[in-house]
C-alpha cells in the first residue's frame, strides 16, 4: 500500500514557484484543501471533480502549494512511497 510522505509527516518537500522561484508553502493535500470550499463534494467525488485521472492519483498525492509573491496556488504531485 502506498502512502504519501507529506500526509504522514515522514518527509517534507520543498517546492519553488515556477514563475518567481520563491519557496512555496504547503497548504496540504488537494482534496483536504478543496473540502473547505466544497462542502457538498465527498472524498470520492473530489477525485472526479478536480479533473485528474483516477489512476494517476494512485501513486501520486496532489498537494497545494501557495506562492505568496505571485499569490497563486500550485498543485504539486508528490510521489507516494510504496
Ligand atoms: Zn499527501
Ligand atoms: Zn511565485
Amino acid at each position: 500500500m502506498s502512502m504519501c510522505p507529506l500526509c504522514n509527516q515522514l518527509h517534507t518537500v520543498t517546492f519553488h514557484c515556477p514563475d518567481c522561484g520563491n519557496k512555496g508553502e504547503d497548504q496540504g493535500k488537494l482534496s483536504d484543501y478543496f473540502d473547505d470550499y466544497s462542502p457538498y463534494v465527498d472524498s470520492d467525488g473530489v477525485k472526479l471533480e478536480d479533473g485528474y485521472p483516477e489512476d494517476f492519483k494512485e501513486s501520486q498525492c496532489p498537494h497545494v502549494y501557495y506562492c505568496n509573491i505571485c499569490r497563486q496556488e500550485i498543485v504539486v504531485f508528490i510521489s507516494e512511497w510504496a
